[in-house]
């Protein structure tokens, strides 16, 4: 009987967020997010999803692990549209490991053994026509981190914008200068968690703190959409220093 994770692998395409590092040996390096894991044949990078077959990166394609209609406020994206119906998916799989994850059934598969969830098989023209037949006017990467199935996003957010359509990233901001510049063409607007100003803390998470620094200036200086949230987590990251030092960077 096959495996969740065997069923994961053959929903995979070859991937395009990635280089050869050395062909004799099938290495390659992934720089879909901020890790950059160097994969030798046969690995898998710290999502868990995208893995090194053969000197080709395997990246996650053709399925949703959740599918929701939101209210676009809910993402949070407080400016954009107000109002709008977004509908929002997400795949398993995430480059960080919050403690505190709302969404660890999916974004903690592969790692925590309680996780995990039967992929829903569809196209991007599906997804599509089910976010056009229940009214939503925009499609969201979200609940597990976006960056991982970068591919896969813009996949379906080429379809999206042929039909009018508005798309938008909900991630952990660890991003890197070749898949902003790969999402750009395809994306409207992007939403970062920034989870702590303390280096420290950003690393019991698995993230550096500056990275996500790095990635929302980045996302500003692209011309997208930009908004900044910080989930207050008591005894985390909620002293007031830490607060105003969120704020100061910010503004
Ligand atoms: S997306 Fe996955 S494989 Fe690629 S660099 Fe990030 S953690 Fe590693």
């Amino acid at each position: 009987m096959s495996t969740l994770q065997d069923r994961l692998d053959r929903l995979t395409v070859p991937g395009e967020l990635y280089e050869v590092v050395d062909e004799a040996e099938k290495k390659i390096r992934c720089y879909a997010c901020g890790h950059r894991c160097l994969l030798k044949d046969g690995a898998r990078g710290i999502c868990k999803v995208r893995y090194n077959d053969g000197g080709t990166l395997r990246v996650p394609h053709g399925y949703v692990g959740t599918l929701q209609l939101d209210p676009i406020e809910k993402k949070p994206f407080n400016h954009v549209d107000p109002g709008i119906s977004v509908l929002s998916y997400g795949m398993l799989g995430c480059d960080f490991h919050c403690g505190y994850c709302q969404n660890w059934e999916i974004s903690q598969h592969g790692r925590d053994e309680a996780a995990g969830r039967e992929p829903l098989i569809v196209t991007p023209a599906e997804l599509v026509a089910t976010a056009r037949s229940r009214g939503a006017q925009a499609l969201a990467s979200t609940y597990n981190e976006p960056l991982i199935t970068s591919e896969w996003a813009v996949s379906v957010f080429k379809v999206a914008k042929q039909a009018g359509m508005r798309t938008v990233y909900i991630s952990n901001g660890n991003g890197t200068p070749e898949v902003m510049a790969y999402l750009r063409p395809w994306l409207d607007a992007y939403k970062i968690d920034l989870k702590t100003m303390q280096d420290k803390q950003y690393r019991r998470l698995g993230g550096v703190l500056a990275n996500v620094l790095d990635t929302i200036k980045m996302v500003k200086e692209s011309g997208l959409w930009t908004e900044v949230v910080t989930l207050v987590v008591p005894g985390f990251n909620d002293s007031n220093e830490e607060l105003w030092d969120a704020a100061r960077y910010i503004g």
